[in-house]
């Protein structure tokens, strides 16, 4: 048993200052060579503790930090997209995350990405609010500690600091998380550590490594306990194309040994690929690199926790995020993998949403936050957006119209489903931060399910009654016509009316006023109604009033969904409809034992 150190990865919104911060680690700690330097890996740099020690000085043991954990594994690639392949089964690759905020800017959408994808990983993180050398009234002081620069600023300063790291804190709050400045932290197994920094001075970097090397102290040495014998396991940062050696794929391995002809098991869309490692390739040294066009050196082995380039026939359509195994034992590793992949990819004939994503973590975060938001899905894949995703949703649709669309995450649209989109409706909702994209799919939703349920109360016939105006009948039937006034509610062409009765008189034909067709009039009008089917003197006298005539099954829709919204005048005539519906049929609207 060996422990190995944790893995680190830096997540943030662009131009947070990721590179800078990695950048700065990597410098640093080249230019204390006495104390071992940096390992150089694939994709990383590690950094050991003698390394750490020399620079943190006595914050080490300030915080009482033991020394088993021999260093840090920094990821080096830290785009947004990448992060997303920092995934291994069960969890996230990284053991540990630096989540970098721009202190004058606060958080923004993908620092909430990230913050997202930290907590559906439960991945321990601290903050890094950086770029205080911005702070108003700031005075830098190069490679110090944030707490012996911040003592050296003036009060203002200090204040200002302080308030926007109260910031940060409230929106970490509002997302679930308690959070303080490091230094004022009682309890850190409940509260988020706020590192103030600055990438480019240096200042405050010393805490923070020394909080990252406490918190995996504290959480972590059980899943650093790896085999040193035991076949290797990891996951594709990604593929790379490289001179003189084809396609090659750039791999961390956390756990386990990895050695020159192993055959390695990794995922292709849609199916498991092996293959037979030709080399495993280590970056040179970064002198002797100066001097050759190559830029990396091959080994025989390597152990985790390892960054590495591994050349090997047939990698093109690898997909980055891949889990590699060893594949010791033969089939067994190969189903692994599959069913790696069937958990995260979704395959129904069901009515749900088509959910697309550039690699297996993004699919994983994807499809999680869809489930959370109770969003069925139909198919959950890796790969662009294709012709067949789109008929799929339109299958969909013709069922089920809010869950006919397609959502993708980071990747391209083909051409063929670019032309069967713009020949549709089917709604793509795309994008590189998924939050955003599920929300604004939220949205389309809500405002969808608003107007289908504005249609179907459209639909409900509500209300209303009408009084014949004496002495301005025009004509007796065929269809009577007579001037009326509306006394309540609206009045629509096609329904129909009936007398104090029940007895149906007719249906409205037409209303007109100084010559316009109405479609529809409201209470106060006085028009000229043509009534299909019925005859003045037999059916209605002038003078009397008519009703509209009320479905019994939309007067349970209204008397369960709507009496609340109706109108003082309509509440009462629909009260003088039921009494006169109950008089022909006492249990006219009232409600069986099933509904
Ligand atoms: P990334 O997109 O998150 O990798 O951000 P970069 O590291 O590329 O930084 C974006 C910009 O912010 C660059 O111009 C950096 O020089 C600048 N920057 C990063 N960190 C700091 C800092 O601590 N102070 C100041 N003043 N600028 C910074």
């Amino acid at each position: 048993m060996k422990i190995r150190s944790p893995i680190v990865s830096v997540l943030g919104h662009v131009d947070h200052g990721k590179t800078t911060l990695l950048d700065f680690i990597r410098g640093s700690t080249i230019a204390s060579k006495e104390a071992g330097g940096i390992t150089q890996h694939i994709g990383a740099t590690e950094i050991p503790i003698e390394t750490i020690e020399n620079i943190c000085g006595n914050f080490i043991g300030k915080l009482s930090i033991q020394k088993d954990i021999p260093g840090l594994f920094f990821i080096d690639t830290p785009g947004h997209e990448a992060f997303t392949s920092l995934r291994k089964r069960g969890g996230a690759l990284a053991d540990l995350a630096i989540l970098i905020v721009d202190i004058n800017e606060g958080f923004k959408p993908q620092t909430f990405e990230a913050l997202n994808i930290l907590k559906m990983y439960k991945t321990p993180f601290i903050i890094a609010a950086n770029k205080i050398d911005r702070i108003f009234g700031w005075e830098t002081h190069k490679n110090t500690s944030f707490s012996k620069s911040f003592a050296n600023q003036a009060q203002n300063t200090q204040l200002n600091l302080d308030k926007q790291i109260y910031e940060l804190v409230g929106i970490l709050h509002k997302e679930g998380f308690q959070s303080e400045r490091f230094d004022r932290i009682n309890d850190f197994s409940s509260q988020i550590s706020i590192i103030p920094i600055s990438a480019k001075s240096g200042e405050g970097i010393v805490e923070l490594l020394a909080m990252l090397l406490g918190l995996a102290q504290e959480y972590l040495t059980e899943q650093l306990k790896i085999e040193e014998n035991s076949p290797a396991r990891g996951t594709v940062l990604e593929i790379k194309e490289e001179t003189g050696l084809g396609v090659t794929i750039d791999a961390i391995i956390y756990d386990g040994i990895l050695k020159k002809n192993d055959e390695v098991a990794l995922m292709e869309v849609g199916d498991v690929l092996t293959t037979k490692i030709r080399s495993i390739l280590r970056p040179l040294p970064l002198e002797e690199m100066r001097d050759s066009k190559k830029k990396f050196k091959k080994v025989n082995e390597v152990v985790a926790a390892a960054g590495i380039k591994i050349a090997a026939p047939n990698l093109d359509n690898v997909i980055s995020g891949s889990p590699l195994r060893v594949t010791k034992d033969g089939d067994h590793v190969k189903e692994e993998i599959l069913r790696e992949i069937e958990d995260i990819t979704i395959h129904t004939n069901e009515n749900g949403v088509m959910a697309k994503a550039d690699t297996l973590g993004s699919l994983e975060a994807l499809v999680n936050l869809l489930q959370s938001m109770d969003i069925p899905i139909r198919t959950a894949e890796i790969g662009d957006v294709s012709k067949r995703d789109v008929i799929n949703a339109s299958i969909v649709q013709q069922e089920d119209p809010s869950h006919g669309v397609i959502i993708a995450f980071n990747v391209k649209v083909h051409p063929t489903a670019q032309e069967e989109l713009d020949n549709s409706d089917i709604k793509l909702f795309s994008g590189n931060v998924i939050y955003q994209i599920t929300e604004e799919y939220d949205v389309w939703i809500k405002e969808k399910e608003k107007e289908q349920r504005q249609k179907w109360l459209d639909a409900i016939i509500k209300p209303a009654k009408i009084r014949i105006i004496p002495k301005l009948v025009f004509r007796q039937s065929k269809p009577a016509i007579a001037g009326i006034e509306v006394l309540s509610g609206t009045i629509k062409q096609g329904l129909s009316l009936m007398n104090h009765n029940g007895n149906v008189v007719g249906s409205i034909e037409s209303m007109q006023d100084k010559g316009d067709n109405l479609p529809s009039i409201s209470k106060g009008q006085k028009v000229a109604m043509a009534i299909k089917d019925a005859i003045v003197g037999k059916d209605f006298e002038e003078g009397d009033n008519l009703y509209i005539d009320i479905p019994e099954k939309h007067y349970k829709i209204l008397e369960r969904e709507f009496k609340d919204k109706l109108s003082e005048d309509e509440f009462e005539s629909l009260n003088e409809i039921l009494t006169i519906k109950r008089k022909i049929d006492p249990d006219w609207g009232t409600f069986g034992l099933f509904e």
